[in-house]
């Protein structure tokens, strides 16, 4: 697979581009997940026309539509950061983004419970970014998180798991449109699917069913819509053991009694949340290979991502 194109805030990258001439860099983003990704560096501050170093800023006023404000001389940089941010995300069409790594708190990058101060200098961490706020209304579908909510092993999870997802949907996408390559991806990633949401595992399910009776363009229309849906819902140990529960289905009459102990006691055990998902998942895949079972070999659910990621490694 080549390299997943992801945006990312500037100063993540070590860019000396903040306000007082310093830089956020985070080393998980840049050596580890850096490895599979090409950045497409974003700052909004340094962009839109303002220097290094620079006199900082804050929201202000209504948390759901605030003013981007200089904090010592009041200036109002609203107008000026929204006309460059819409003029930026039509940029970004372009690159063929599979997602985006905001910098938290940022009165111009942060996605989310940024601080919106009062007319009494009382903050609210309500605001969202001026540009995060526009790049998320232009991109609706695409996977978003900061660095800071990365730092938590589930999200980092569920967000690595959907730009890879969104990649390999992506090269379907570079083939000639065919209900052939729908359903042949469909039927690759079901059982990561009903890890998220059975629910979605279900509509998708008829939606693919019935892919010959709908025009190309609707059915990769809905299919994608609903596939970064379900990804973007959390995983959990119950939806995850029923999965695997599902795979045993697969070889249960090949597993030996001792086997099939093993493995069931290594299940309770991913259940009780006493042992990481990657426990029983290493256990499946030894069996899938030993016996090798042609369904579940192909299932994504079993490597989504690199192993050195090291995902699926928390309790
Ligand atoms: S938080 Fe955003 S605006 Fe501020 S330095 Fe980083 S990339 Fe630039």
């Amino acid at each position: 697979m080549e390299k997943i194109k992801l945006g990312i805030s500037t100063c993540l990258l070590g860019e000396t581009v903040r306000y007082d001439g310093r830089h956020k860099l985070d080393r998980f983003l840049t050596n580890t997940l850096g490895q599979y990704v090409e950045y497409v560096p974003v700052c909004p501050e340094v962009e839109c026309g303002l220097g290094v170093p620079r006199e900082s800023m804050h929201l202000e006023g209504n948390p759901d539509s605030p003013r981007l404000v200089t904090i010592r001389t009041k200036q109002d940089m609203t107008d000026r950061l929204v006309q460059w941010s819409w003029k930026r995300v039509a940029d970004l069409e372009k690159e063929d983004l599979c997602g985006f790594i905001f910098k938290s708190d940022s009165p111009s990058s942060g996605m989310e419970r940024v601080k919106v101060y009062n007319e009494k200098g009382m903050p609210v961490k309500r605001g969202v970014g001026m540009f995060a706020r526009i790049f998320m209304e232009h991109f609706p579908l695409l996977p978003v998180e900061d660095e800071g909510r990365l730092h938590d092993p589930k999200l980092r999870d569920n967000f690595i798991e959907r730009i890879f997802a969104l990649k390999r949907w992506r090269e379907v996408l570079t083939r000639k449109e065919s209900r052939g390559n729908v359903v042949d991806f469909h039927t690759k990633h079901k059982l990561l699917i009903l890890s998220h949401s059975p629910k979605h595992y279900q509509t998708m399910g008829k939606l693919v069913a019935k892919a010959k009776d709908l025009p190309l363009k609707e059915l990769y229309q809905k299919y994608q819509t609903l596939l970064m849906e379900s990804l973007y819902l959390k995983t959990s140990p119950k939806k995850n053991t029923n999965v695997i529960q599902h795979m045993i289905g697969f070889f249960k009459e090949q597993l030996s009694s001792d086997e099939k102990q093993e493995l069931l006691e290594v299940i309770d055990h991913y259940r009780q949340e006493y042992i990481p998902l990657i426990v029983p998942i290493t256990l499946i895949q030894h069996y899938v290979r030993k016996y090798d079972q042609p369904y579940l070999k192909e299932q994504v659910y079993l490597h989504p991502h690199p192993l050195e990621l090291q995902l699926r490694n928390h309790v």
